[in-house]
């Protein structure tokens, strides 16, 4: 349209004149562009309602013998156009959005299993992950059985055949970080028939692609957005296995926002350069952190005494942004490093471009027996670091300052 181009009063259907203003202004012009002239960013179709100009199109859209959208819970552009992205980095064939990370699990679960059911997870999962699994088995009759990632004898013993369905787990753990052996769960899958879901999460898009996993679940709260504005979650797998979750849980009314879509997509676009230099950051500060006095156990997957390195080191491109470690003391002292860091946010979440803190103790344990709890080794000397993009001297000398003032 050029600058003095007027739009035509719009006319009704059939015959009858023109419009009123009043009712012009609701049915608006819509502005297409020329078939030669782009824009460099998708536009995020806002729109909840979709129409056909012929009813037989409708009819075959909602008969499935052709495809479109018409309603935004049902699917959005903006969401569809993320999915067949996030799918690509996956190395999947397709993708479903979901309104956070930890919907895409309780979809998965719900769209894939019914009461009756058994599933393996372990005590090592995301703690939600855990608490969804609780309240299914306690509400819903889904039986589970949570086991050790490290403990293969365990996990194989815990497969009940014909009755198991399915397999969850995460690599590496939130927040102990530790290594799942991905060739022998993904053999194991598919020697009991189970389905297998990754919480991919923690590792990023571009990692574990090479592996037979049914479906990878993702936050892309996390990576993915990379700047604390957005939430989301992503279903991947086949297309067969990503529409039994689609369908199988849409009743349940689950719904990713477009605006929240445009913001993961705007964030995709620099995800490479973002993981890469948490990563480098993390692994640099891991490093630092060893040599701090009145620190121990410092965990990344990067480290070469961390129990499976050499594993990660197969499995993985980089080892992600986040790093658990002690102090000696009590949990006052805890708290009192962390009150005293000024660049480190005490704030949940990983994988943005800031740098963020947590206690483990307060956070991440809970629905654990006292074995677990002391083998997960979340006491409240513990603290988990989310490493961002920031100056990574800058991150050290906030890190030295704050335990050295803190703990003499
Ligand atoms: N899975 C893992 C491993 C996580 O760390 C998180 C969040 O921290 C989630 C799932 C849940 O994601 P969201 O916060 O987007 O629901």
């Amino acid at each position: 349209m050029s600058r003095d181009s007027k739009p035509e009063p719009k006319k009704p259907k059939g015959d009858g004149g023109l419009l009123n203003e009043r009712t012009q202004v609701v049915h608006n012009e819509k502005l297409a562009l020329a078939k030669e002239n782009h824009a460099l960013v998708s536009p995020t179709y806002t729109s909840v309602k979709y129409y056909f100009e012929k009813m037989e199109q409708a009819e075959k859209l909602v008969k499935g013998e052709r495809t479109g959208f018409l309603y935004g819970r049902i699917l959005n552009p903006s969401v569809r156009e993320l999915e067949l992205n996030l799918a690509r980095l996956q190395g999947t064939e397709d993708g479903y959005c979901t309104s956070s990370g930890l919907a895409a699990i309780s979809n998965t679960l719900l769209g894939l299993l019914r009461s009756g059911d058994h599933l393996i997870y372990m005590w090592q999962s995301y703690k939600p992950t855990r608490g969804l699994i609780h309240t299914l088995e306690n509400r819903f009759g889904i039986e589970s059985t949570r086991v050790s990632v490290l403990d293969h004898q365990s996990i194989e013993k815990a497969i009940v055949p014909g009755k198991t369905k399915l397999m969850i787990w995460e690599s590496p753990t939130n927040p102990q970080l530790e290594i799942a052996d991905m060739e022998f769960l993904t053999s194991l899958c598919k020697k009991y028939s189970l389905i297998s879901v990754l919480d991919n999460t923690f590792s990023g898009l571009h990692n574990h692609r090479q592996y037979d996993v049914d479906v990878y679940i993702h936050s892309l709260t996390k990576f993915a957005s990379g700047h604390s504005d957005a939430m989301g979650g992503a279903v991947l797998g086949n297309t067969g296995m990503v529409n039994r979750i689609r369908w199988g849980a849409f009743e349940l009314g689950d719904n990713f926002s477009p605006r929240e879509a445009a913001a993961i997509s705007k964030g995709l676009k620099t995800y490479f350069l973002r993981y890469a230099k948490c990563a480098e950051n993390a692994l640099d500060i891991a490093r630092f952190l060893k040599t701090l006095p009145k620190v121990k156990n410092v965990r990344y997957p990067g480290l070469e005494d961390h129990p499976r390195h050499e594993l990660a080191k197969k499995q993985l491109k980089e080892f992600g942004a986040v790093i658990m470690f002690d102090i000696e003391g009590n949990k006052k002292d805890t708290y009192r490093v962390i009150d005293s860091l000024q660049l480190f946010k005490t704030a949940p979440s990983l994988g943005s471009v800031e740098s963020l803190v947590l206690p483990v103790d307060l956070f991440f344990s809970g629905y654990l027996d006292e074995a677990q709890t002391k083998a997960s080794g979340l006491g409240e000397s513990g603290i988990r670091l989310s490493i961002g993009i920031e100056d990574v001297e800058d991150l050290k000398n906030d890190l030295r300052q704050a335990i050295s003032g803190s703990l003499g």
